[in-house]
């Protein structure tokens, strides 16, 4: 009785062992599970690679609609529309997500010496009409624009000083929301996803098969899809702002949606795309949208001053300016342009 007991469990252990050599079928899909969706007035798409589990997407699309809800200054009563209905009056108390965003935005107001500006709202506003404004109008606008005056008080209260002033988080807000996502894959066990929230990426892990993420940079000169170049990594979140995405044209001119806060007007240098690596999106966020307005040379010393910071510039005489701790995590796409590296 006790042999036959032995050569069960023998048996057993020999099958499970020849069981797990055997090639498995799961193990070999490596197509993801995904989830995509309009949500923070951008096209979002989410792919899982390592884990089949619809639950996951569908708890990352809560959160979004939760930062949605709370941040746009297109709800009616999200926090931050709360704020600049509230502006010169009283200070408005806001949920532990808003009151961080605000931190940073303002932290990053403070870096950049005001080239990103929480509170350019009114300035957004005045050129989203789709015309270009008279000077007089945009004196007007620019005289509510002023990140002092955007105080963040005790217990979640937030206060813009001067009636008229609009609080805008378009320009970090997606950052914050890929880092919640990245949090809510790692929590949920995932080890390789890719989050896309509007040409914002996030490459979370590396490879189903373990190596990094190869992640496309936009050209600004060719149709979506077109890259000037890839960056080679993991574990890495991929940032770019540009002229070429949002803009309106008036006598052959091109208006896009990036403002330079110190003149009122869309940010008008060299610069055509700028893409930014870092650890956290929310950094990558603001900054890809400050280093647009500060230009090359300004920009490429505020990133290399900053550690874990990478840049990847395009300018529109056809150049390519990487920070220098990118050499050999990008590959350039498109022999037409030249790399530039400092
Ligand atoms: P996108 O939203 O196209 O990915 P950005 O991250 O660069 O690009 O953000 C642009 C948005 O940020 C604008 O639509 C506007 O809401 C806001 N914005 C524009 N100019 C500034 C600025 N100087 N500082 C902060 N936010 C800005
Ligand atoms: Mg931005």
């Amino acid at each position: 009785m006790k042999d036959k007991i032995v050569i069960l469990i023998l048996a057993v252990f020999i099958l499970t062992g020849i069981t797990s050599c055997l090639p498995n079928e799961n193990n070999k899909d490596l197509s993801p599970i995904s989830k995509d969706g309009f949500m923070l007035g951008t096209f979002v798409v989410i792919r899982i690679y390592d884990n089949k589990d619809e639950e996951i997407l569908e708890k990352v699309f809560d959160r979004l609609k939760e930062i949605e809800d709370r941040m746009s200054i297109n709800i009616e009563n999200s926090d931050v529309s709360m704020i600049n209905k509230n502006a010169g009056l009283k200070p408005v108390e806001v949920h532990d997500d808003v009151y961080y965003v605000i931190q940073k935005a303002k932290e990053y107001a403070e870096i950049t010496n005001g080239a990103f500006e929480p509170t350019i709202g009114s300035l957004v506003k005045l050129w989203g009409i789709g015309t270009v404004p008279s000077d007089s109008e945009i004196n007007e606008s620019i005289k509510r624009v002023d990140y002092n005056k955007l105080n963040l008080l005790d217990d979640n209260k937030v206060f813009l000083e001067d009636e008229g002033m609009i609080l805008d988080l378009g320009g970090i807000a997606k950052g914050y929301a890929a880092d919640e996502i990245k949090r809510i894959l790692l929590k949920n066990g995932v080890t390789s996803a890719i989050i896309d929230l509007g040409g914002n990426i996030f490459g979370v892990g590396s490879k189903p098969d373990g190596t990094d993420w190869r992640i496309g940079v936009q050209s600004p000169f060719e149709p979506r899809g077109n890259h000037i170049g890839v960056i080679i990594n993991s574990d890495v979140s991929v940032v770019s702002s540009g002229d070429y995405e949002r803009y309106f044209e008036e006598n052959n001119k091109k208006y896009h949606h990036i403002i330079d806060p110190s003149k009122g007007y869309p940010a008008s240098n060299n610069v055509t795309g700028v893409t930014v690596l870092s650890e956290k999106s929310i950094d990558g966020d603001a900054l890809s949208t400050a280093l647009f307005i500060l230009g090359v040379e300004k920009g490429m010393s505020l990133v290399e001053g900053i550690e874990g910071l990478d840049v990847v510039y395009i300018t529109k005489d056809n150049k390519i300016y990487i920070s220098s701790q990118l050499e050999g995590k990008f590959e350039l796409a498109d022999e037409e342009l030249e790399l530039i590296i400092p």
